[in-house]
């Protein structure tokens, strides 16, 4: 197939090599192995008939803090903020409540409002150069002497595991359990380092920019792109899956894929090869999409208004049950990431609902009953509420997206070597040894997330590939 640069798959980071690619006036294909556009960006009607669920990602904290998307300065998208960006109930006391502002959400959180703003506060007035750094490690980066400086106090508590960052940081339950809550987004283990980093990012990005979700769905946001790159002349197609490089006739071919499938796809030299055979994967996920028949029945109600709503409890409960996940055990009690995007945003039909845990890697079980048993821990009567219910565990995720595999839907663990060496250590992760050939998926920095920032990189070095 010819044409300038091919780009293979079509999540947030293909997309966005691609129209970087188009715009810098090259002649691009986008092959796409589904029937949709998008990645971890697709919705569908997974549940009743007009009611649009993303598949993946609805929180768009990362885009929005993306340099990538930023620069693109899309038209038709717009983003839908919550009246209250995260909440983590705990059992007989109110929720702890994330909001947009600060000195609100320290004074919520009683002996530890000091705290709170002493950590993520000061790192909040670091302000957008220092979310800049973290999405482009490897640079450029923004020359700014006061951003190293801020960033390198950042860093010092970002390396921590999130059970010593938060005991040492803060003396509440409440405050303890919200970091936990923020940072088993990244999969870690919480006693593994920089499992903090990822919740202290998380808490400093729902300040900075807040956690908006795409009116109308995630879809929007693929949508946009695709309908970009084709302004800009480029061809888009699905249903068109890449087995093997050879198929390719192009001088630049950008993957969308993870190191596993770029294994299956070339003859790559030994060594690289041997590299790549050592990535490793995290747990995977159990995802569960609900249609419902009113808003879930919150025991505080102010829950009601948040976009993300993090369950599982305390410090001591959530770090358990993410080290059963790594350890390949699926936990009795398992720490459940929700999001409610009617919070933000009505027009999708009715009150839509996700929530996943944490299993094993490749898990096949089911654990809907657990999963929303930690529901009606904090919601009494939630099932009376559901109309119906669509479960994905790791086999259908990974059957729907290649990148999701055994379920993990970070392109690979986010531990400390991996961060370093994702997929391999390189000035330049993005490049292959193949002349020509670039990874852009979130296997590279900065990983996952929808942010673009890996196509952005890849499409950046392709343009200097002569
Ligand atoms: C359930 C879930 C919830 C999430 N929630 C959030 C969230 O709220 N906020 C957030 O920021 N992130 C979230 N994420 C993570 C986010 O979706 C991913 O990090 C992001 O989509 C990764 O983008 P990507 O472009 O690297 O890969 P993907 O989005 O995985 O896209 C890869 C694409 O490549 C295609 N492909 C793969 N192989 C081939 C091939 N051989 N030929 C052709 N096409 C191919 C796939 O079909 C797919 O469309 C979530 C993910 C999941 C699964």
């Amino acid at each position: 197939m010819g044409a300038d640069a091919v780009v293979v798959g079509s999540g947030p980071n293909g997309l966005m090599a691609a129209v970087m690619l188009a715009r810098a006036g090259r002649e691009v294909l986008l092959l796409e192995a589904a029937e949709r556009f998008g990645g971890g960006l697709r919705s569908a009607e997974l549940t009743l008939p007009g009611h649009v669920h993303d598949l993946g990602a609805t929180v768009m904290a990362m885009a929005l803090a993306s340099p990538a998307f930023r620069e693109l300065d899309l038209k038709g998208v717009e983003f839908a903020h919550p009246p209250v960006v995260a909440a983590h109930p705990l059992d007989g006391q109110p929720a702890v409540l994330v909001h947009r502002d600060v000195r609100r959400t320290a004074e919520g959180l009683g002996r530890d409002g000091a705290a709170w703003t002493a950590t993520v506060g000061a790192a909040v007035r670091a302000g957008l150069p220092l979310v800049e750094l973290l999405l482009k490690p490897l640079g450029p980066w923004p020359a700014r002497p006061m951003t190293f400086a801020r960033a390198a106090r950042f860093g010092l508590g970002a390396a921590l595991p999130a059970t010593t960052f938060a005991r040492g940081a803060f003396r509440t339950e409440r405050a303890r359990a919200l970091i936990a809550g923020m940072s088993a987004h990244s999969m870690l283990d919480l006693r593994a380092p920089i499992s903090a980093g990822y919740g202290l990012t998380l808490a400093v990005l729902a300040h900075l920019v807040g956690w908006p979700v795409v009116r109308g769905g995630s879809q929007v946001l693929a949508d946009a792109l695709v309908a970009e790159l084709r302004s800009l002349g480029g061809e888009a197609v699905t249903g068109h899956r890449v087995r093997r490089l050879s198929e390719l006739d192009a001088p630049i071919v950008v993957l969308d894929v993870t190191p596993r499938q770029l294994l299956a796809m070339a003859d790559l030299p030994g060594g690289y090869r041997r590299r790549l055979e050592r990535y490793r994967y995290g747990p995977g996920v159990f995802k569960l999409d609900w249609a419902l028949d009113g808003p879930v029945p919150w025991r505080d109600p102010a829950v009601a208004s948040a976009g993300t709503v993090h369950l599982g409890g305390t410090l001591e409960e959530i770090a358990l049950s993410e080290a059963e996940a790594s350890a390949g055990r699926v936990s009795p009690r398992p720490y459940v990431l929700l999001v409610q995007p009617y919070a933000a945003d009505p027009t999708r039909g009715g009150h839509t609902l996700w929530a996943y845990c944490h299993v094993p890697h490749g898990s096949r079980a089911d654990v809907t009953d657990l999963v929303e048993a930690q529901i009606e821990r904090y919601a009494p009567g939630f099932r009376d509420r559901v109309l119906a219910r669509h479960a994905m565990g790791p086999a259908e995720l990974e059957a729907a997206d290649p990148n999701l595999v055994g379920g993990d839907i970070g392109g690979g663990l986010a531990s400390l070597a991996q961060f370093a060496r994702r997929p391999v250590w390189s000035p330049a992760p993005w490049r292959t040894p193949l002349p020509g050939v670039f990874l852009c998926s979130s296997s590279t920095p900065p990983g996952p997330g929808v942010h673009g920032m890996g196509g952005w990189q890849a499409a950046r070095l392709a343009l200097r590939h002569r």
